[in-house]
């Protein structure tokens, strides 16, 4: 469903009218498109001596990067390298670069500051310190939502940091539009020689559930866009729209229901008769049934909890115990900002999406010998079926609730589950990145 305020706020007439009233105009968001350049151009990068900032620099090292601050220059990307910040008072610089450069930066720009994880750090107040930058980005996020400029807050977790480049890059790109205000943490690992940004998911197999339309089948075509062969998992009942969607991106159809008690025997199955090894999986299935906890039902419980969580963690367990997922593989789950604020009408999906959540947690480090990552994302309102049945009022709030002042659109949870899926994001497990434009809910 289209946003029709957002499209008549945005006209001429709109425009002037909104403005005239005092009501906001929400800013159009610049996505990736068909063939996304991986970064935008024209970056002012912080003048700071670290192996952090030389990262940076080199990470970045073919699009247009600044360091010297110009103040009649405009640009499309701010960074600012805060892992020497050892005190309070070393904050400062925090503010005064963002201060005297936050004007020059465009519409629909990107802001990135580089931390450290707590485990990098080298003293209490230290860790104090880095621990402060989250609420610093989070309220510059609020601030430059309405041009339709995201903040991000990356922590690196050595000083010695080149396992930031790829998250850096897709912080610093327009495939992260509706992410905002989101907390990434990186470990240090081995980076591949050669990184490919361009289809850095050639030669790979992905499987979307409950892909045959909404954000499961903007999955599955972005993940085909980045050079993944696809399977498309949906219920026998939708087999013809699943059948069109992967039509499209050459892709495979699986039609089975994710509640089967055998459902990962099928799918592990249908991987080994196309002599296939799975290297991403997205459990996307979901479904909801609203209701206030009083009046819920057991069928309206059990066959959520079945669908979103049950499903997720016996597929995941048997192709693990049968070694389907390759080495270096991914898992993906798809929360909710729900399951992190809760919802009234909504505590079973809530409850569901929780758990995908404490899966991520737990499952991490078990996966971590085989350098398999698992990690998840929490969309906020994304214009889908699922979100077009919500009412009149609750549909509208939704959607203005965040610091964007829109809702997102599947591919903006695509492009997130992209970057996961990609070997640049080998050191990021156990992250729940939000897609919600900094939703108030659970914020
Ligand atoms: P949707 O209803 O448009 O699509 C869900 C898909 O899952 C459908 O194709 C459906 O047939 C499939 N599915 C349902 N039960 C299945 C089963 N048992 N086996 C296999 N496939 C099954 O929903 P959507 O809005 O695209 O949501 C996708 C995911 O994103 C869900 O997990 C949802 O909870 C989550 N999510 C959506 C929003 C939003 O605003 N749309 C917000 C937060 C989270």
């Amino acid at each position: 469903m289209s946003d029709g305020y957002l499209e008549f706020s945005n006209s001429y007439f709109g425009k002037k009218l909104c403005k005239g009233l005092g009501l906001p105009v929400p800013p159009l968001l610049r996505r990736a498109n068909q063939t996304p350049e991986q970064t935008v151009t024209d970056i002012l990068v912080s003048n700071v001596q670290s192996a952090t900032t030389t990262a940076i620099l080199s990470a970045l090292n073919d699009t247009n990067v600044h360091q010297a601050d110009n103040l009649s220059a405009k640009y499309n990307g701010l960074i600012f390298d805060a892992t020497t910040i050892t005190t309070t008072t070393a904050l400062k610089s925090l503010y005064q670069f963002f201060n005297l450069n936050l004007k020059q930066l465009n519409p629909n720009g990107k802001i990135a500051v580089i931390g450290l994880t707590a485990q990098a750090t080298v003293s209490t107040e230290h860790t104090i310190v880095q621990r402060s930058l989250q609420g610093f980005v989070k309220s510059l996020a609020k601030e430059v939502g309405r041009k339709g400029i995201t903040a991000n807050l990356l922590l690196a977790s050595g000083s010695e940091s080149n396992s930031i480049a790829g998250p850096l890059r897709f912080l610093m790109s327009d495939r992260c539009a509706y992410v905002n205000a989101q907390v990434i943490s990186v470990s240090q690992h081995q980076i591949e020689n050669k990184l490919t940004w361009q289809q850095p998911l050639a030669g790979k197999v992905a499987l979307v559930t409950g892909a045959a339309r909404g954000i499961g089948a903007a999955i599955a075509q972005v993940l085909a866009r980045d050079g993944a062969t696809v399977i498309g998992l949906d219920t026998p009942a939708s087999q013809q729209q699943l059948q069109q969607t992967m039509d499209n991106i050459k892709g495979s159809s699986l039609p089975l229901s994710v509640t089967d008690s055998d459902a990962g025997q099928q799918i592990a199955q249908f991987v080994k008769d196309n002599n296939q090894q799975l290297d991403i999986i997205v459990h996307n299935a979901g479904v909801t049934r609203d209701k206030m906890l009083s009046r819920m039902n057991d069928s309206q419980w059990e066959l959520l909890m079945d669908v979103n969580l049950t499903s997720i963690l016996r597929i995941n367990q048997y192709l693990l115990n049968n070694n389907i997922i390759a080495q270096a593989g991914r898992i993906i789950g798809v929360s909710s900002i729900s399951g992190i604020g809760g919802n009234a009408g909504q505590t079973n999906y809530a409850t569901s999406k929780a758990g995908v959540i404490g899966m991520i947690e737990q499952m991490a480090p078990i996966l971590a010998p085989k350098q398999i990552t698992i990690n998840a994302v929490a969309p906020g309102f994304i214009e889908t079926e699922m979100t077009a049945a919500v009412p009149f009022i609750p549909r509208q709030l939704g959607r203005r609730l965040c610091s964007l002042s829109q809702g997102g659109l599947p591919q903006d949870v695509a492009e997130t589950i992209a970057f996961l899926a990609s070997p640049y994001s080998q050191g990021v497990s156990a992250n729940l990145i939000r897609v919600c434009g900094q939703n108030i809910m659970g914020a």
